[in-house]
């Protein structure tokens, strides 16, 4: 279902990512892990143009775009085919949950202000937050934001989900009912693509874990192989670090 065949970004001199290829099927779950500042972020950031990549293409569904020649239609139509869920969740703070959620319904997909509202309220009750449907941010625990961002993304219903640290910057009180969240939204077979250091969720959620070490995938396999009998040095380093 997804293709990414030499994807490439620097940003100045450094080359961010390198030549990248990875294919996602539909209903799987990749996680990606790796050092930081290896190119995770900038990997998902490319693949909606959030970032705009200098090389390779991106296949999503019936959408296939050469990056170098990627119009405005191209970026717009690999933005409406995912959903991104942030580590620090980029609510708008002047908005309640439920506005959060519809914003984009609205903007993005242009449907009717009642309907975006129902939608917003039906995933509300899907991530057990009804009761907080006017709630503005700053009265949400962390873990209730980040729950509304990843409500926000479940709206949209995109294609493909992706999540970049999205417990990272929770205080640890709240990592497990995002946790928990996440899997549901797994339960349901939905494409999702999750960088995160959280490796006991890695391995109970991942079909796939692809190592990433300086702008390059190193290792990639089932988690059992990837996490239990490593074969890459950076990767067995890595795993010490963090297990
Ligand atoms: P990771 O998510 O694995 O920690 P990132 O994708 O955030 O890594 O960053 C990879 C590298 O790209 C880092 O060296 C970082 O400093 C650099 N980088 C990321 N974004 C920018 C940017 N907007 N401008 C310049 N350098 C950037
Ligand atoms: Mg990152």
């Amino acid at each position: 279902m997804i293709s990414i065949r030499g994807l490439t970004k620097r940003f100045g001199e450094t080359t961010v990512l390198d030549a990248i290829d990875l294919d996602i099927a539909a209903g799987e779950r990749v996680v990606v892990i790796g050092p930081s500042g290896t190119g995770k972020s900038t990997l998902l950031r490319c693949l909606n143009f959030l970032d705009r990549p200098d090389a390779g293409t991106i296949t999503l569904g019936d959408v296939s775009v050469d990056v170098t020649r990627a119009s405005k239609k191209d970026a717009l139509a690999l933005r409406r085919a995912t959903s991104f869920v942030f580590q620090n969740y980029a609510l708008f703070a002047n908005k309640t949950a439920k506005e959060n959620i519809m914003e984009a319904l609205v903007t993005v997909q242009g449907r009717p202000r009642a309907q975006a509202e129902q939608r917003a309220l039906d995933v509300l009750a899907e991530t057990g937050l009804a009761n907080k449907a006017d709630s503005y941010p700053a009265a949400l625990s962390g873990g209730q934001q980040q729950r509304v961002g990843i409500g926000r993304a479940m709206a949209i219903g995109a294609d493909l989900m992706m999540f970049d640290e999205p417990t990272s910057a929770l205080d640890p009180e709240w990592v497990g009912e995002v946790l928990d969240l996440m899997r549901r939204v797994a339960e349901r077979r939905q494409t999702m693509l999750i960088v995160t250091h959280e490796m006991q969720f890695a391995r109970e959620i991942a079909d796939r874990v692809v190592f990433m070490d300086g702008g390059c995938i190193v290792e990639a396999g089932p988690p059992g192989e990837v996490l239990d009998s490593p074969q890459d040095d950076r990767l067995r380093r890595f795993l010490r670090r963090v297990a």
